[in-house]
Parts: structure tokens; C-alpha cells; sequence
């Protein structure tokens, strides 16, 4: 097997948590190096994730041979830049969520890898979540019928360690919008195998925001099939948990709490007053898995867990949210306009 170095943009929190981890964890690939603005946080990042190099900028990152991946996690702001640069050094991009802060920057993103030959994949994790594809197979097997309806929220009190740029720099990305409803929309494009054409929301950001960035959004969506889909996303509600229910003809599934890091929560099929618990076999830790499709596809084998396409889409879509709040109008997606 072909061996995968990987280089880190971004000395960030997800990717000490993560996807560091995942890389070591996945047999061919392996954690080389990091590239952080600041050379002191690069170092103690390079230090204690176990890495054997800090680069003191991103040009001597992408010049070095040893590495045929990158992995993105720097503000939301700076993925275009970066990725765009990666792709035309050839190293394959698994980009962080959102791809890009808007969607003709994520366009480019995906034209440049095309351009380049190397894989483009958005680091929606939750589609490799065990309980995300039981409902999408039992969806598939007809288990509800003809859906109707689906209601996906993902709701928490932003936590401590998160509450920097994501609440003080619109122009970074930040706000729930492309933090969380990114993850809800693609949650819900994948479970229902549709696209998503016309968004209505409303927003808040008198919690955590303070009137600087949205803390929260509430909306419905509609699929080109027909069935609505209501939404919330929010920083500011510690109790809630997180959810996701499709409604069909003959049956509900109903999540709690699968919309997380770790491949955790249950997934119930409601018929009636009958409720069954699905079984779910909790094989893979979701980076891990995430990690492995992503060097299937790079080696050409394979299809990555969610693609650059995926990622504009799903950025499309918290856009059009943003954009609908803000004209207090429904918007179609710039992907499906
Ligand atoms: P962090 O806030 O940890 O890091 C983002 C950037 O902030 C880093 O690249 C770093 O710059 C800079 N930074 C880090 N620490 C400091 C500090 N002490 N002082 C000043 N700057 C600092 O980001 P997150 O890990 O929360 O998010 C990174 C990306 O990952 C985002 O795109 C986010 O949307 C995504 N993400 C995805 C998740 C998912 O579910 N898939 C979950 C969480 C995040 P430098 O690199 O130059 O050192």
C-alpha cells in the first residue's frame, strides 16, 4: 500500500482532537507536519500531536515531497486560499466545513482540484455516523414509506474553548449559520437523497452573538421532491441535544443525538404507538472513517465521504438561510438558482 503523508493547515482545536488522531489511526497514511501562523504555536502543536515538522509558512508545507494530503481547519476565511494553493502544489485537500465563506470562493476551491487532478472532500463527518446511514438504508428499504416531512436540529451552548472567532468575526466565518446549519443541511441531503431549493429562515444574536454574529436560526427548507424540512441550529441552548426525524407514509425515524463527534446516540422507527430501537453496530470512529474514504480516493479506489460538491451544496444552503433572514424572504440555494 502506497503510504499518504499528511500535512496539517491550521494548528486548530479539531485537528489536535481529531484528525490527527484519525490520520495516525489509518493504515497508508501517516501525520508529518503542521503549518501555523505563529511559529510558537506551531511548534507546541508539532510537539505534543506527535508531528516531526513545523513549517514556518504555507509555501514550505505544500513544497514538501513528503506529503501527498492536506487536512484544513484554519478559520473558514482562509480554506479558498489555501486549498486553491494546495491543489496546485498536487497534494489532495480534505477541507474543514464550511468549504469557503461564500460559495463562488468554494466553486473555485472545487474548479481548481478539478483542474489539478486531486481529490476535494468537505469534512462532513456525521454521513459516516452509524446511525445516520441505518436511516438512510432503512429510508432506502422503504421502512417509512414515502417520506413527508423531516425536522433536523442541532442545538447546544457553544462550548468554552469554541467561543473566539466563530462570535467575533463575521468576515471569518463565523456564526451558527456556516458552523452548524452546513452540518444539518448536508445531514439532510444525504438521509433524503435530494436537493434542497428554496430556504425560509429567521435569525437571532442576542445570546453568545451579541449582535455581532447569528447565535441561532430557525427555517424550513424544501426538497425538489416536495417534503419540508424543519430546522434550528443554535449556540445558545445548552439542554436541547440534537435530532433528527424523517417522517414518512408508513413510519418515523427519529434520532437523539447523533449529531456528534463520536459515533453515539439511538435512532428509533415509530409506527403509531409502537416504537422499535434500530440496532446500530457502532463500528468506526467517524474521522477514522472519514480519513480511510478520503485515501480510497486518493488512491483512486474509491469516492471520499462527502465531496467538494457536497460542500458547495451545503454551503448553498446556510447561505440562502443567511439570506432569506436577512430579506426576510425564501431563497433559492446559488447552487440550484
Ligand atoms: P480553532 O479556533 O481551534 O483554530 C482556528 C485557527 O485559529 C487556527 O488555524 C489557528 O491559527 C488560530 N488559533 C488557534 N489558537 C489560537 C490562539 N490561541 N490565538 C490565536 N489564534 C489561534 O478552530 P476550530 O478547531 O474550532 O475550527 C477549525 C475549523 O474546523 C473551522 O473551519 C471549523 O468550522 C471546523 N470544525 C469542524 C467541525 C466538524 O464537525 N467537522 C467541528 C469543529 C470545527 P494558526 O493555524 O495560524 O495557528
Amino acid at each position: 500500500m502506497t503510504e499518504l503523508g499528511w500535512g496539517f493547515i491550521g494548528a486548530s482545536i479539531w485537528a489536535r482532537r481529531y484528525l490527527v488522531p484519525a490520520v495516525r489511526a489509518t493504515p497508508g497514511a501517516h501525520p508529518v507536519g503542521v503549518f501555523s501562523t505563529s511559529t510558537e504555536r506551531g511548534e507546541e502543536f508539532a510537539r505534543t500531536c506527535g508531528l516531526s515538522r513545523s513549517y514556518d509558512s504555507l509555501g514550505a508545507l505544500l513544497e514538501d515531497a513528503d506529503l501527498a494530503a492536506v487536512y484544513i481547519s484554519t478559520t473558514n476565511d482562509l480554506h479558498a486560499t489555501q486549498a486553491i494553493a494546495a491543489a496546485r502544489a498536487g497534494k489532495h485537500v480534505l477541507c474543514e466545513k464550511p468549504l469557503a465563506v461564500t460559495v463562488e470562493d468554494a466553486q473555485r476551491m472545487q474548479a481548481a482540484c478539478a483542474e489539478a487532478g486531486v481529490v476535494l472532500a468537505t469534512d462532513h463527518h456525521l454521513r459516516g455516523a452509524p446511525t445516520i446511514t441505518a436511516m438512510r438504508r432503512l429510508i432506502e428499504q422503504g421502512a417509512i414509506g414515502e417520506v413527508v416531512a423531516a425536522r433536523v436540529f442541532f442545538s447546544s451552548s457553544l462550548p468554552e474553548d469554541m467561543r473566539t472567532w466563530r462570535l467575533t468575526r463575521p468576515e471569518a466565518g463565523g456564526g451558527v449559520a456556516l458552523d452548524l446549519t452546513v452540518h444539518s443541511a448536508d445531514t439532510i441531503r444525504y438521509l433524503l437523497d435530494d436537493e434542497i431549493v428554496e430556504v425560509t429562515a429567521l435569525t437571532a444574536s442576542d445570546g453568545l452573538g451579541r449582535g455581532i454574529v447569528e447565535d441561532s436560526i430557525m427555517g424550513v427548507m424544501r426538497t425538489s421532491r416536495g417534503p419540508l424540512v424543519c430546522f434550528h441550529d443554535s449556540f445558545t441552548v445548552p439542554h436541547a441535544g440534537n435530532g433528527v426525524e424523517v417522517h414518512g407514509t408508513a413510519g418515523s425515524l427519529i434520532a437523539r443525538d447523533v449529531l456528534m463527534a463520536e459515533p453515539v446516540g439511538e435512532v428509533y422507527l415509530r409506527r403509531g404507538d409502537e416504537i422499535t430501537p434500530i440496532e446500530i453496530e457502532r463500528r468506526w470512529p467517524l474521522y477514522e472513517h472519514a480519513v480511510a474514504r478520503f485515501m480510497e480516493a486518493a488512491r483512486g479506489e474509491g469516492q471520499p465521504l462527502t465531496s467538494g460538491e457536497d460542500g458547495v451544496a451545503s454551503l448553498a444552503i446556510a447561505r440562502a438561510a443567511l439570506e432569506s433572514a436577512e430579506r426576510r424572504r425564501p431563497v433559492a440555494p446559488a447552487a440550484v438558482r
